[in-house]
């Protein structure tokens, strides 16, 4: 005993008239401190069976058991004022010195006490000592809390095994506690029902008592699991039962508790019954049931989110994912604890980057950027490699307030970014044959130029092409012309050697460079053999299509200051010069270049002359075309296109004079004039037609942009004519965009703030990212003719332009297909989601003054 730590008593409090009952709390203790629980507390659990009854007064009535009252005050001190905890023996000399000797108790074996507080709800309970002997080390901190802590959650148990120890069922004290004191006898008939049982259920101590318990609350329950048969059995098991259940109250009001039921046994060990105290909790409930369905709705939000969803720690530790991410993490063959809750997220993107995965590198500086606070937000795109090939996400990676979490949104981007390889080929390769075009060439000259051996060498070229071809299509049918061209791609490509660069140029022209005109064969001489080999005979349909073809080649030598882009067109200049010679000289022959063929630039010069003499006489037309919504074919608006009617001869399309529109001298004056007509042709169309919805579209290339004040313009030009700036759609290609200087971007944000509309013009054919695209300020897109052309008929252009107008979409833009030409094409276009089209099928550019005759309005 003396070894032993010891347990004392509980101190009963806080009753309303001032009585404090001694009432020892061993049964209780023990039955509360499990061997679990009491594994630290192991040698000062004591067993005060020696204790028991004999030292503490089991008369209630007799005023001898009641606590001197400088007990009580101590004791009451110690509770308001918080001291709870470990008092050292000067401390508990000082206590007991004041509270003069707790009955029964020999206070000299005391060194080290943990007093805790017992507290119900509203009141306090009484304190438990807890002491140690001198021959023992004092109590340490910890064990001073988990003691604290127990006490705390055995409260009502210690009051229920109190009151069953002393069949104080029927007293005051059980009358004054908030908790629901329930006495039952081992049919589970009530005994006892004080008031704060008859608050919690509804059910008065008269209705209850000598009642079965089933037929009061149990009746109600809503766990059958917990069903009075099972609670006994339980009880008679161990003796003590407790636990949160959910029960019902007369009225029906669900009431959640906590229950502690204990058995009360006679001398014999019978058990005659049994007490509960039941503690309303449904306060604490509600409040912890609030919490889980926050956090279930947590994952029902991630779930939800459509994206794959990480919730990062400052850390980068997995704190949520949601199932999405798990699945398509799981599929990489990670394993499960490296990217569930807990597991560290960088930890395998760092692995990728020290695996040398260059995509891995930015996601890494994003992540850890956004941890360490430096920026809030960021996106990056990154590679994956899967048992089935490599798929690419972007993650958008956002902190959730200071310090708090981070939120990594995923969304797969395999798609897009394969169609972001395909248009990055699209933009340099012909689409019909998958040869090189002339950007691609430009970039091929432009590394030989690179090259320093390449210093003082000639470049060589041939251009080709096969003669006649207007009439094979005219007479087969385009499909048929096609077919022709594929043909002749393949010939030149298995015909020439490996390192010539083969190019179409457009249409029926082809193109064969060389880095040097004396490799081992002349170039003069593997022209020679691209025209016998290409002369074949080609087979359609069962039909010997029988072509012939005309070369020219050219040579030109780069000069310091010399751009790529003008060796390229030199090359081409002279080379097609020789290509024309050779057609004059009755095709199906070679011809090599020769400066006199140069008289074709000095018409170039003429025209000029005569284009800008046009734009001053104010002799050039604006021609219009119809753009169409294709669910139901009403017209929309037109695009402006410029034709320059020349005295005594065509009417020529931009095909013919398209470099002039950019001539220093041209491209601003003429933008200018094209605004003001296009302004012009609103007010007539809208008056026309009544409707003040009518748009017109005008084109404005990069160097017009730059030219001229375009917005200004705009602005000016609207608001003289009376017409608001949103009646304007300013085309601009793709490839405008990316001008290195910000100006045209710049232009194009304010001419949207005015109100006017910008499309993007022949969408697909030169963007380099879906990045640069979100940064312009664009309302539509026109996807442009080369990829309509081919849809319904061939698979890759159909795929393309679904793609295209699905990327479309995704920026939250209108989507208007240009060149539609058959009806085949528009049915398609409608079908795959397509907003609006134009071309020759609806409408041919038109006159203004025709366009308001035709519509006889
Ligand atoms: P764009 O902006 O792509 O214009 C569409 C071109 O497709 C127009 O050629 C139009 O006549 C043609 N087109 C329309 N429907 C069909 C069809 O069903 N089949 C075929 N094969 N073609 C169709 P256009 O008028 O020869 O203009 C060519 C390019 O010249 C324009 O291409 C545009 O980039 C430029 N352009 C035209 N007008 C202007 C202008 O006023 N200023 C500037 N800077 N550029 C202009
Ligand atoms: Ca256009
Ligand atoms: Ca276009």
């Amino acid at each position: 005993m003396a070894e032993a730590a010891r347990l004392m008593l509980g101190l009963l409090t806080g009753l309303g008239d001032g009585r404090v009952d001694v009432i020892q709390a061993v049964g209780a203790l023990r039955s509360c401190v499990r061997p679990e629980l009491a594994d630290g507390l192991v040698g000062w659990v004591p067993s005060l069976a020696a204790h028991r009854l004999s030292q503490v007064p089991n008369d209630h009535d007799d005023e001898s058991a009641t606590v001197p009252e400088n007990v009580q005050v101590a004791v009451q001190n110690l509770l308001s004022g918080g001291t709870q905890g470990i008092l050292d023996h000067d401390e508990l000399q000082s206590l007991t010195s004041v509270a003069g000797p707790i009955p029964s108790h020999d206070q000299s074996e005391w060194a080290s006490a943990v007093f805790a507080p017992m507290s119900m709800p509203g009141q306090a309970a009484g304190v438990i000592i807890y002491w140690r002997s001198a021959q023992r080390p004092p109590f340490s901190t910890q064990e001073a809390d988990v003691l604290l802590t127990l006490t705390n959650r055995c409260t009502p148990l210690i009051v229920a095994t109190a009151l069953a120890d002393h069949q104080l069922f029927d007293r005051d004290l059980a009358d004054s506690l908030p908790e629901a004191i329930i006495a039952v006898d081992p049919d589970f008939r009530v005994l006892r029902w004080n008031p704060a049982a008859e608050r919690l259920y509804g059910i008065s101590a008269e209705d209850a008592i000598g009642n079965p318990l089933a037929t009061l609350y149990f009746t109600h329950y809503d766990d059958p699991e917990m069903h009075t048969d099972r609670a006994w059995e339980e009880l008679v098991r161990t003796d003590h039962w407790e636990g949160y259940v959910t029960q019902k109250s007369k009225a029906g009001r669900t009431v959640s508790v906590f229950a502690s039921v204990t058995t009360v046994r006679d001398d014999l060990a019978r058990i005659v019954g049994a007490v509960a105290v039941n503690r309303d909790t449904s306060d604490i409930v509600s409040a912890r049931s609030r919490v889980n369905l926050a956090e279930s709705m947590l994952y029902d939000v991630l779930d939800a989110a459509g994206s794959m969803t990480v919730v990062l720690d400052g850390n980068g530790i997995i704190v949520a994912a949601n199932r999405e991410w798990l699945d398509v993490a799981l599929a990489t063959g990670a394993p499960m604890a490296v990217v569930s809750v807990g597991a560290d997220y960088l930890s395998p993107v760092r692995a990728a980057v020290a695996a040398g995965d260059v995509t891995a590198g930015p996601a890494l500086e994003l992540l850890e950027s956004v941890l360490s606070g430096s920026r809030n937000t960021g996106s990056a795109e990154y590679r994956c490699d899967r048992p089935d090939g490599p798929h690419w996400y972007t993650m958008d990676v956002s902190r959730v307030g200071p310090d708090r979490a981070i939120v990594v949104a995923h969304r797969e981007v395999t798609d897009r970014h394969r169609l972001e390889v395909e248009l990055a080929h699209g933009r340099t390769h012909d689409l019909l044959t998958d040869l090189g075009n002339r950007l691609w060439l430009e970039e091929r000259v432009s590394r030989s130029m690179a090259e320093p051996s390449q210093e003082g060498r000639e470049f060589g070229l041939i251009v080709c092409d096969v003669d006649g071809f207007s009439a094979i299509n005219e007479a087969l049918g385009y499909p048929s012309g096609d077919k022709v061209l594929r043909v002749v791609a393949d010939r030149l490509r298995t015909l020439c050697p490996p390192t010539l660069g083969i190019v179409r140029l457009g249409g029926d022209q082809f193109a064969v460079f060389a880095d040097s005109m004396w490799g081992a064969v002349p170039l003069v001489d593997v022209a020679e053999r691209l025209r016998a080999g290409v002369a074949e005979p080609i087979d359609i349909d069962g039909r010997q299509v029988v072509i012939s073809f005309s070369a020219g080649v050219a040579a030109a030598m780069p000069k310091n200051g010399d751009t790529p882009a003008e060796i390229t067109s030199e090359l081409i200049n002279r080379a097609d010069a020789a290509r024309m010679d050779a057609k004059s000289q009755g095709r199906n022959r070679v011809r090599h270049y020769r400066p006199d063929l140069r008289d074709q630039s000095v018409s170039a010069l003429l025209m000029r002359h005569d284009f800008s003499d046009a734009l001053h006489a104010g002799t050039l037309e604006l021609h219009y075309q119809q753009i169409r919504r294709l669910a139901d074919e009403s017209v929309i608006g037109y695009e402006a296109l410029i034709r320059w009617p020349r005295p005594n001869g065509p009417l020529l399309t931009p095909a013919s004079f398209a470099e002039m529109l950019d001539e220093p001298t041209i491209a601003g004056p003429l933008a200018q004039w094209t605004i003001k007509t296009a302004v012009e042709a609103v007010v007539s169309l809208r008056e026309h037609f009544a409707d003040q919805s009518v748009r017109v579209g005008l084109n404005v290339s990069a160097r017009q942009f730059l030219d001229l004040d375009v917005a200004g313009n705009i602005q000016r030009a609207s608001r003289s004519a009376g017409i608001p700036s949103s009646a304007l759609v300013v085309e601009v290609t793709e490839t405008a965009t990316f001008t290195d200087n910000h100006r045209v971007v710049d232009q194009l944000n304010r001419i949207h703030d005015l109100g006017a509309l910008i499309a993007l013009d022949d969408f697909g054919t030169g963007f380099s990212s879906l990045t640069h695209l979100r940064a312009l300020p664009v309302d539509s897109v026109k996807v442009d003719k080369t990829f309509t052309g081919g849809v319904g008929t061939d698979p890759t252009s159909g795929a393309l332009v679904r793609a295209l107008i699905a990327l479309g979409h995704d920026l939250g833009l209108t989507v208007i297909a240009e060149g539609v030409e058959t009806a085949a094409q528009r049915d398609w276009l409608a079908e795959a989601g397509c907003d609006y089209y134009q071309g020759f099928l609806a409408h041919r550019p038109a006159r203004l003054a025709d366009e308001l005759a035709a519509s006889g309005n």
